[in-house]
């Protein structure tokens, strides 16, 4: 997708602050943090949101999960962490390319869920 600023960052078509990449993923720190740590892990494939996942491409958000397996060890994350992904308007996605937010840190306050 050439206007999307996901595939832009994969392509390294514009800077980013990455701490892993493989064959199907890249992560990389969010510009604008909601906790002391607080990065993106997002397949390079592009899929626009959750709801667009089928048994074709579930293989890159399977893939996904194991990054943020591997970077929860790598980032020393033993206290805890929390994903989330947003998916559409009501969810206030704000990147149409599929990408789960990895937040840690500190004690995640008041509960969503
Ligand atoms: P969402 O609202 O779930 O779509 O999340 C999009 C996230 O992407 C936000 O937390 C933004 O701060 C982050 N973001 C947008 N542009 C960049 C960028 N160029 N580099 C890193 N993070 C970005
Ligand atoms: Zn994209």
């Amino acid at each position: 997708m050439s206007d999307c600023i996901f595939c832009k960052i994969i392509a390294g078509e514009i800077p980013s602050d990455k701490i892993y990449e493989d064959d199907m993923t890249v992560a990389f720190r969010d510009l604008h943090p909601q906790a002391p740590v607080h990065f993106l892990v997002v397949p390079k494939k592009h899929i626009e949101c959750a709801a667009d996942i089928t048994a074709e491409n579930s293989a890159e958000v399977a893939r996904c999960f194991e990054v943020i397996a591997k970077l929860a060890e790598q980032e020393k994350l033993q206290g805890g962490f929390r994903v989330i992904n947003n998916c559409g308007e009501n969810a206030g996605q704000t990147v149409p390319h599929i990408h789960f937010h990895v937040l840690a840190g500190e004690v995640m306050g008041e509960k969503i869920i």
